[in-house]
Order: structure tokens, then sequence, then C-alpha cells
């Protein structure tokens, strides 16, 4: 019998062989990854036995949590009936077609048709060839430009990464024309002095209109947004900005699209976060929680108004090899049963939302916090030298990086975006469980001030 590999040797080999995302490979390989080898409800174990409470859903992902023999079980399943088909010659196949009902049955009543992609990133491309398809057929090809917002996140394939507005992507990619970003509604880190949230609220949206009007509305195809900002640090917009966009996009003739790959699937407390803050779009962009993660899958659901032009515009020549993969499909069907079956929404926003919000904003007396916002099982605590003034610490993401370091010590996945640390739980998440996490993320919090207190 051959011996497991030790996590000495796992760690060589990781620093010998592999590129990782989003990373300083050169730095993480003289630390050394950490190794994840399990993981069952919300803890995760590494290689050195260490359990972990993942805070962050892996990235975002696993709503219901880890170890669901159910979803596993389907997926073997499918793999031995028909482990691989395409639907794109006059061909499907049966999960495609039941997962494309039931994503018509939860989505919101304008959506009853999918495109189904292998990833949120993939998914948002998709929506760029979209839109301008759709502004073609109705013969106004000069409808290109998409409106995004600064420090959005959509993906990063080259089309999604220039939707998205994160400055230390674009510093590392070649632009496309045809992408405008606007302000984001960032109140802690953005508004001016004096200004309230529900004033910063609406002149951020306003920021929209007068883009429109300053580009012209015929050349505007669209505008994107994730309801809540998921990687740019969990930015729960004021009350006023949502119904002053939803009034905008209603007054002018562009497309809206949410990107609910991280709010999608029930993290705000409702199926989908356009239903938490009453926007009507047009486009709707899914991955992440569709299938909890266990296998890659993303879709862009299109309302029937652009259905309807689309489908007179003859091919669509767009799709991917894994688009509406048999063996993911199977995963997002079991993982939506189990979200209906055991009202995992419901959950959410009676129940687990409130229950750590109500312990999360305690967090806020801390010295060290500026604020501590929470929607639905997604929250943050803005890490800053002086509450009162708003400021940032010097050396940007320093901090975070530090406190995150801490999180993980102190056995809580939280993530850090700048000196903003953010958590989005598994929906499934305890009681006992959820009091867990606070008590370790003010530990966290304990550390890192003491830290910044000897370092002076
Ligand atoms: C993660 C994410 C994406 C990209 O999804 P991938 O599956 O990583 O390509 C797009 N949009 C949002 C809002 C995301 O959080």
């Amino acid at each position: 019998m051959t011996q497991p590999r030790t996590t000495a040797e796992l760690r060589a080999l990781d620093a010998a062989h592999h590129l990782h995302p989003f990373s300083d490979t050169k730095a993480l390989n003289d630390e050394g990854s950490r190794v994840i080898v399990k993981a069952e409800g919300v803890w995760l174990t590494d290689s050195e036995g260490n359990r972990i409470l993942d805070g962050m859903s892996g990235l975002w992902c696993v709503n219901v949590g880890y170890g669901r023999e159910e979803i596993a079980d389907a997926v073997a399943a499918q793999l031995r009936e028909l482990p691989y088909y395409n639907t794109f010659f006059k061909t499907t196949h049966v999960p495609a077609i039941e997962l494309s009902a039931k994503l018509a049955e939860l989505t919101p009543p304008q959506f009853n048709r999918v495109f189904f992609t292998g990833s949120g990133s993939e998914s948002n491309d998709t929506v760029i060839r979209l839109v301008r398809r759709y502004w073609d057929i109705k013969e106004q090809p000069e409808k290109k430009v998409i409106i995004s917002r600064r420090n959005a996140y959509h993906g990063s394939t080259v089309g999604a990464a220039n939707l998205g507005g994160m400055a230390p992507m674009h510093a590392q990619n070649v632009a496309l024309p045809g992408v405008v970003h606007i302000a984001q509604p960032y109140f802690w880190g953005e508004a001016r002095q004096g200004e309230t949230p529900e004033e910063f609220g609406l002149r951020t949206a306003r920021a929209l209109e007068t883009t429109i009007d300053a580009l012209g509305e015929d050349r505007i195809a669209a505008f994107i947004a994730e309801p809540i900002q998921g990687a740019g640090g969990v930015i729960i917009p004021p009350a006023t900005y949502w119904p002053e966009i939803a009034r905008i996009c209603r007054e002018r003739d562009i497309l809206f699209i949410s990107d609910e790959v991280i709010c999608g699937f029930g993290r705000t407390g409702k199926w989908f976060g356009c239903e938490t803050f009453g926007t009507q779009p047009d486009l709707l962009v899914m991955a992440k929680g569709i299938t909890s993660g266990y296998l890659p899958l993303g879709g862009v659901m299109v309302a029937d108004r652009v259905v309807d032009v689309l489908l007179e515009g003859g091919d669509f020549n767009h799709g991917y090899t894994y688009s509406g993969h048999p063996a993911a499909c199977a995963a997002a069907l079991a993982n939506l049963a189990i979200m209906q079956r055991e009202k995992i929404v419901d959950y959410v926003a009676d129940d687990a939302g409130p229950y750590l919000k109500a312990q999360w904003s305690k967090l806020a007396e801390h010295p060290l916090v500026g604020e501590a916002p929470m929607l639905g099982m997604v929250g943050a605590l803005e890490l800053t030298p002086d509450k009162i003034g708003r400021t940032k610490f010097p050396d940007v993401g320093k901090v975070g990086t530090l406190a995150r370091d801490f999180s993980f010590r102190n056995g809580l996945v939280m993530r850090a975006t700048r000196d903003r640390l953010i958590i989005a739980p598994p929906l499934v998440i305890s009681h006992g469980e959820m009091d867990e996490l606070v008590a370790r993320a003010k530990k966290t919090l304990d550390d890192t001030y003491a830290e910044l207190k000897r370092l002076g």
C-alpha cells in the first residue's frame, strides 16, 4: 500500500507545479498553502487535522453545506446514465430540460428561458453577446455600451473582467472598448462628509442617469450590477439606491442585467437579490449557489421580452461545450430539491439571517470596526483607525490581511477585501455555529487590535 503524502510533500508539489488564481504564487510558495482535505456541514478539515468554520461557503457557493450525499448520488447516477452530451445540434437531454423548467419556476415571472454556461464568468461573457445581439436584431446596432460600476466583480474572463470594475484587474488587462464604469454605492468608503446614506444612495444611483445622458441613450445597451457587491467587499447599498436605479431603468430604453452569481439562490433571504431589492431585470446571471459548488455550472435567465426579439434573429452563434453539462444539471437539480424541501430560503429570511445579524451588528462596537453591515447570510466588518472620520489605514489592505490570517488561526474562514473582512457562510448554518462564528470573529478583532497596538 502506498503511504498518503505528508502535508510537507503536498505543499512542495503544490509550490512546484501549481499557479494559484488571484495569488502571488511566489510569496505563497514561501509561506506554503493550507491543504483542505475534507468538509462536512459548515466545517472544513485541513491536512493537519484542524477544523475550520467556513465563513465563506468556499467561494460564496456552498449554500446547502458540505457533505450532501444526495447531490453526490445524483451526480454519480447521471454519470453512469449519460455522462456527457451536447445541446448544440438539434439535441437535448433530460437534466438540461428538467433544470430549465425548474429555473423558470424559481426565478421571477418575466423569466422562462435559460442559456447554460459553465461558470459566472462565462455567463457574463454570454450577456455581452446576448445584449449586443438583441440590439442588432432590433436594428439599433449603435447601442453597444454596457454601463457597470467601479469595484464591481463580474468574473475573470477577458469579457467579464472588463465588465467588472476591479482596478487591480484592469491594471493587468487590455481594456475592451464599450464598457463604462460609474460610482458604486459604498457609503462608508465614498460618501462625502455630512452626506446621509439616503442622499448618497440617490446621488450614486443618479450617476447612471447622467452617464446615459452624457453618452447618449441611443448608444447604451445595458446596465449591469450585483444586488450586493460581493468580492468588492459586501457593499450593501443605502435604501434609496435600488428604487432610484429601478426608476431610471424603467424610464430608459436599456436592458438591466442583475448579476446574481452570489445573491441568487437564497443568499439575501429571497431566491434572488432582485426580489429583495425590488428591481425588474431583463437578464439574470447565475452560477455558484445554483449547484452549491458541487459541480461547475452557470446560466443566464433571459426575460420574455428579450427572448421574443432573439427568437426573430435566427442563429445565435454562441455556446460552450459544457453548456448544460448533464452531471452539473443533475447536481443543480438535487441542490435545488434540498433548498426547497428544507425551506432554506425561509430559514435565511426568518431565522438564521436575523439571528446572525443581531450578534454581528454588535461587533460595530469594537474599537477597530467602523461598520458591521449584514443582510441575509452576507456581511462585512470595515476595519478603521477612526470610526468617526471614516478614515482608512495608511497601507490599504495590510490590516485586512493581518486580520484574515488571525481569523484562519482562530478556526474561521473570513475573507479580506482591502481592510474590510467579509463573511458569507453556508445558508444552513445552525444557531450554535453562528455563535461560534461571531465568537471567533470577535477574537480575531481582539488579536488584530492587540497586534496593531504592539506594532504602534
Ligand atoms: C464569482 C462571481 C462571478 C464569476 O463567477 P466564476 O464562476 O468565478 O466565473 C461573476 N459575478 C459575480 C457577482 C461573482 O461573485
